[in-house]
């Protein structure tokens, strides 16, 4: 009788605790999981899209479309400037040596790149002389005319992914982004906007590698930025 009464109470107990998880917890982290699959799902649908892309003179020289790696949930996005050699030849942004200086950045932070979403202002390499392809040394900055021109793939991984904090490395991606006419060591570590997403803009991490003055700066707007994705 006893053993019955007990086999009863536990029975009525799992029940309560099924009920409770679906109410509060497995709907929503169905839910969450859901959101993810979504935007994974629209990303993929994206980069498919982009990757026949030749709408600006860069779609006829590139290797690789470089498209964006990381969390498609991310709070934190950084975008860059463009793909150079390395990232064009791997599809991948940001992989060479900036890449790498960039990964211990983040990671002095306290996060990984798997964390996080990374992207660049334009999707293909600009090269100095496309003759020279294969030099390593032969990258340069996008023109208005090729961001302007990319602009709307990066506005729609900016819809999808809908970060917190989006931070800008070097002149190109602020002044692209965000559509002023900017100098970097004047608005690093500035709070901006895009929309309503907060916008802090830092140096490069291939100035970085120019100048190893810079690295404080580059500290200082990580510290505030981890702050910021704190809040
Ligand atoms: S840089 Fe952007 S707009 Fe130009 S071809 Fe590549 S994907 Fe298209």
């Amino acid at each position: 009788m006893n053993t019955n009464y007990n086999c009863i109470q536990i029975l009525k107990l799992i029940k309560t605790n099924l009920e409770d998880n679906i109410e509060w917890g497995e709907e929503n982290v169905y839910g969450d999981m859901n959101i993810v699959q979504n935007q994974d799902s629209m990303l993929t649908e994206l980069k498919q899209k982009i990757s026949k892309c030749r709408k600006c003179n860069l779609g006829n020289e590139r290797i690789n479309i470089v498209f964006g790696v990381g969390n498609s949930n991310a709070s934190l996005m950084l975008i860059g400037e463009a793909p150079g050699y390395e990232e064009d030849h791997q599809g991948e942004p940001f992989v060479g040596k900036a890449g790498q200086l960039l990964t211990k950045i983040i990671n002095a932070i306290g996060y990984n790149r798997q964390d996080i979403y990374i992207t660049n202002i334009v999707k293909c390499h600009p090269m100095k002389n496309i003759i020279n392809c294969n030099k390593r040394d032969n990258n340069r900055p996008p023109t208005i005319y090729e961001i302007n021109h990319c602009m709307q793939y990066l506005e729609k991984q900016i819809d999808i992914i809908k970060p917190k904090i989006i931070v800008t490395l070097g002149s190109s991606a602020t002044k692209g982004l965000l559509n002023i006419d900017v100098n970097i060591s004047i608005v690093r570590g500035t709070i901006m906007k895009y929309k309503n997403i907060i916008v802090i803009p830092t140096y490069h991490p291939a100035a970085l590698l120019r100048n190893n003055n810079l690295k404080k700066y580059v500290w200082a707007d990580m510290k505030q930025i981890r702050k910021y994705l704190l809040l």
